[in-house]
């Protein structure tokens, strides 16, 4: 609905448009059959065809219709006025419609919108679409004119080719200057425009102008200069300014013998023409391809700056021989410096005093050494350091990298990547901090579980699960396992004479003669008051006994002066673990063999029978 009410919206406007395209068409015919008409009523160059093309090519949706209709009218006017016939003046209007509608929609169909002069695929389109355009209004002129048939036709179709060839890319260039890039060109390029125009111009006018053909190359090298220096447009706009000039400076009223009956000037001014034509595109194009593939690499240059800084990841390439050393801008971020503050020269790489002195000075030999060796061997490397920034400041770098290599293998030096770690270091050594104290944390927690706090010995808890798993290990083993209960003889008396803080000292000499004596396999606990449970993994009773017997002696004949005692004895039982492993049965084995030592006297030492 939308689209209806702009068409009705602007249908004056369309044929408004039209109008002045088709006195434009006019007056370029006009123009044309005035300068250029030779032999046989055709002009040298037929520009009204590229006014025509590039309308159509240009045209939006609903604007062809008219424009068809006032540029029938134009061509049919101009070629009157030009003392053609009406039934000839149809006929050239006829064919020079069927021309351009055949152009523009071979164009259209096959290459899509006209604003791409810088495409090769569009421009060899238009090429094609011309010369196949231009052969077939050539055939129905000549049809319906009834002219001789192949000077008519090849006449016909080198100026529409021509005309079509030079204006259209000349029009698209200004409409495309007009929309696409309206007054932002800078000034610098405006101005020189001119002054090639100009000068182009000027050496045109001197060179058509003389006689003598030998300084025809002169415009060429003037095209050449504005193409390569201003691409399709340069190319455009010198072409179509030769060859204004040369038509207007061409007599084409002097019969001048050529090919098939053709004016030998006009064939020549043509072939010239068509020559430059020749000569400008493919570089045009070239400078194109060159333009836009500085675009894609400025793009893509862009990008990874881009993507460098979002990740925070630089790159740096060192060349081979430590020659070059080369940082991206994030790379000099990370570092806290600024490209200027930091002239990468010669004398740069893996020198001590130059890019190395922004490493800690810790640091500085391992990662020389590190990137040397990768060097050496042109293998991958990666390290982590820490930098000093300018503001003192520490920051933690991680740099993993590769060796380079030129098209033909041949080693380049090595390539980086650069990344700020200290979050991650510092978020990490605080996890490794935590770490550490929450194991300590936990063993300190453990032992105090597991430990008499006055003695320092094993406690209830963990000489009942050692002897758990002690038992299930023999039993496992098919190994023996002896235990003994000791108890010291009238402790209370002790206490009671002495007072509990000698007691005390007591309890802890007696438990540090029993551990000092044991092997690291074999433990002590202290399971009640005055009483110890010794574990003896691996030993049967006889050997158990020895064991048990040697502790008690050397309980008894401990020297208790300082404490005011005159000595401190135990009485144990022992017991050896039956195959069945029971452990209940073994441990009342033994304490039955403890009560059997203190009801024969104390200071003895009971097995179990
Ligand atoms: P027996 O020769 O028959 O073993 O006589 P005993 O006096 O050693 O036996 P009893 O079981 O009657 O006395 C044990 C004493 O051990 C009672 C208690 O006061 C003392 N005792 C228990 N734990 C501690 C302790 O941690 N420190 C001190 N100083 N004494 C303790
Ligand atoms: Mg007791
Ligand atoms: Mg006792």
């Amino acid at each position: 609905m939308n689209e209806t009410a702009n068409t009705s919206q602007t249908w004056p406007q369309n044929c408004a448009l039209a109008c002045v395209i088709g006195l434009v068409y006019f007056l370029a015919a006009c123009l044309s059959l005035n300068l250029t008409q030779s032999a046989g009523g055709i002009a040298t160059i037929w520009p009204a065809s590229g006014v025509f093309v590039s309308a159509l090519l240009l045209a939006r949706p609903g604007q062809s219709v008219p424009l068809v209709c006032a540029v029938g009218l134009a061509s049919f006017t101009s070629n009157s006025v030009f003392d053609a016939s009406p039934e000839m003046a149809l006929a050239f209007t006829f064919a020079n419609i069927v021309e351009g509608l055949l152009i523009s929609q071979l164009v259209i169909r096959t290459s899509g919108v006209p604003r791409m002069l810088d495409d090769t695929r569009w421009l060899a389109t238009f090429f094609v679409a011309t010369v196949v355009g231009s052969t077939i209004s050539g055939a129905i002129a000549a049809g319906l004119a009834g002219e001789p048939a192949l000077p008519f036709f090849i006449s016909w179709f080198t100026t529409v080719c021509l005309g079509t060839l030079i204006v259209t890319p000349l029009i698209v260039t200004i409409v495309n200057g007009l929309y696409v890039r309206p007054l932002n060109a800078p000034r610098r390029t405006v101005v020189s425009i001119f002054l090639l125009a100009f000068c182009l111009a000027t050496i045109g006018s001197l060179v058509f102008s003389n006689e003598d053909g030998r300084f025809l190359f002169l415009p060429v090298i003037g095209l050449i200069a504005a193409t390569y220096f201003f691409g399709t447009r340069g190319a455009a706009v010198s072409i179509s300014l030769i060859s204004i000039i040369a038509t207007s400076q061409t007599d084409f009223s002097e019969p001048v013998a050529g090919v098939f009956g053709l004016h030998a000037d006009t064939l020549f001014l043509q072939f010239y023409l068509l020559s430059l034509l020749f000569a400008a595109w493919p570089l045009s194009l070239l400078m194109a391809e060159k333009a836009k593939l500085i675009d894609q690499y400025a793009e893509t240059n862009t990008f990874l700056k881009m993507a460098e800084s979002a990740a925070q990841v630089g790159h740096w390439c060192l060349g081979k021989d430590n020659s070059t050393l080369l940082w991206s801008e994030e790379v000099y971020r990370i570092h806290g410096v600024e490209p200027t503050d930091l002239p990468m020269d010669d004398t740069m790489a893996l020198e001590e005093t130059s890019s190395l002195k922004l490493y800690h000075p810790d640091d500085r030999a391992r990662v020389r050494a590190t990137l040397l060796s990768a060097m050496e061997r042109q293998e991958e490397f990666a390290y982590e350091a820490r930098i000093v920034r300018p503001d003192g400041s520490i920051r933690y770098v991680s740099s993993i990298g590769h060796p380079r290599y030129d098209t033909s293998g041949g080693f380049e030096g090595v390539f980086g990547t650069f990344q700020d770690i200290t979050e991650q270091t510092e978020t990490l050594e605080a996890l490794r901090i935590a770490r550490s104290n929450a194991l300590s944390e936990a063993a300190a927690a453990q032992w105090l579980a597991e430990t008499d706090d006055l003695t320092g010995i094993a406690n209830r808890r963990k000489a009942f699960t050692r002897l758990r798993a002690a038992a299930s290990s023999a039993k496992r083993n098919k190994e023996p396992l002896t235990i003994a209960i000791l108890d010291i003889d009238h402790f209370k008396t002790v206490n009671d004479r002495f007072g509990h803080h000698i007691g005390d000292e007591v309890l802890k000499r007696v438990a540090k003669i029993v551990s000092d004596q044991l092997r690291p396999t074999d433990l002590v606990g202290r399971v009640g008051g005055e009483e110890f449970l010794v574990i003896l993994p691996g030993e049967d009773g006889r050997n158990g006994y020895n064991i048990i017997e040697r502790l008690r002696l050397r309980i008894a004949d401990e020297r208790w002066a300082k404490a005011g005692l005159a000595k401190v004895t135990v009485s144990a039982g022992l017991a050896t673990l039956s195959d069945s492993g029971d452990i209940e049965d073994a441990l009342q084995r033994a304490d039955e063999a403890l009560y059997k030592a203190k009801r024969d006297g104390r200071n003895l030492l009971q097995s179990a029978a």
